[in-house]
């Protein structure tokens, strides 16, 4: 296979052709060679003009894109995959109209590419944040959002229902956690009651850690547990090196993002937006600090999404429209 190019306008051309799309996918989703996704079985005949495989024991024909979530598009890999190189190497997010324009594509297919291709970038390791020699873990909050003043009521009421929205403030809650120099942890919290803050600090990061907050009450009891610093703003500098600076940083990130590129994001998808900037943070280095370019950061992404297969209602919540 040809050199992995390293650019968008690289990309676009090497992806062109649909033989290297396939190849390039195979080899993310199969590390080891195609595997019949009905059986299992490893052997198989390369059908080369009708570009599948067909089983060697169950005869099953199958397609690289068979169980992922390309599955039932019927857009071409050819855009799919400069789709994915942009959405994960735009520092900022890419916009379905860059999509549309950039690939051709209408602009509500491009809404429903980067759609799909988000919610399969979601962070689903289990690996937790801290530990007894790690560096400090931030976590923090912050409201997204507020526009819904500007709403009709009708529409206001349907987005309060689908959750994520503050009742009556009209902004959204994302809470977030980083452990310092290392990994951040967001997710889209429905509001800030009931000690939900300090539930989800339980859940990702490792009992006995090193845990700064503001003065926000949610975390009083984390003092139980963990090592429990909180960052005094009033005084204006950092003292003992406690602060919440890293995950402030995520922040501005998100914002800067969410404002730039994105027209208007219901608070039923924010969650997305959240998962597409954790990823592109979580993977600017490798875990031995190297920067990881533009091709790293797609192969890997690839790799995690070739295996997933999302149905066009899970991508929409809607079931019955035509599929993209
Ligand atoms: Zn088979």
């Amino acid at each position: 296979m040809e050199q992995q190019p390293k650019t968008l306008q690289r990309a676009i051309q090497h992806f062109s052709d649909e033989q290297v799309c396939i190849d390039t996918v195979a080899k993310m989703r199969w590390p080891n060679g195609p595997k019949c996704p009905a059986c299992g079985h490893k052997e198989h005949y390369y059908l080369k003009t009708q570009k599948r495989w067909k089983c060697k024991e169950c005869y099953k024909q199958f397609t690289v894109k068979l169980g992922t979530i390309f599955e039932d598009s019927p857009i071409p890999l050819q855009k799919w995959l400069p789709a994915l190189w942009m959405l994960v190497n735009c520092r900022n997010g890419v916009s379905s109209y860059e999509i549309a324009r950039d690939l051709g594509v209408s602009q509500k297919a491009g809404w429903f590419m980067l759609q799909r291709l988000r919610l399969a970038l979601q962070n689903n390791s289990f690996v937790k944040l801290g530990g007894p020699d790690s560096t400090p873990v931030e976590a923090d909050e912050t409201f997204i959002g507020g526009k819904a003043r500007f709403m009709h009521r009708s529409k206001r009421e349907r987005m309060s229902r689908n959750g994520g929205m503050q009742g009556g403030s009209g902004k959204a809650v994302v809470m977030g956690m980083l452990q310092r120099g290392g990994k951040v942890r967001a997710t889209v919290i429905p509001d800030r009651k009931h000690n939900i803050t300090e539930k989800i600090v339980r859940e990702l990061v490792v009992p006995g850690s090193e845990v700064h907050t503001d003065e926000f009450p949610g975390y009083y009891n984390l003092k139980d547990g963990y090592i429990h610093k909180v960052v005094n703003h009033l005084e204006g500098y950092v003292k003992e090196n406690v602060h919440t600076n890293g995950i402030e940083n995520f922040w501005s990130l998100l914002k800067r993002g969410l404002g730039g590129t994105y027209v208007s994001v219901e608070p039923f998808h924010l969650f997305r937006y959240v998962d597409e900037q954790a990823f592109r943070f979580n993977n600017r280095k490798d875990e031995n600090g190297r920067k990881l370019n533009d091709a790293d950061r797609f192969n890997l992404a690839l790799s995690q999404i070739a295996g997933k297969r999302l149905t066009f209602a899970e991508v929409t919540g809607k079931v019955g429209e035509a599929g993209f």
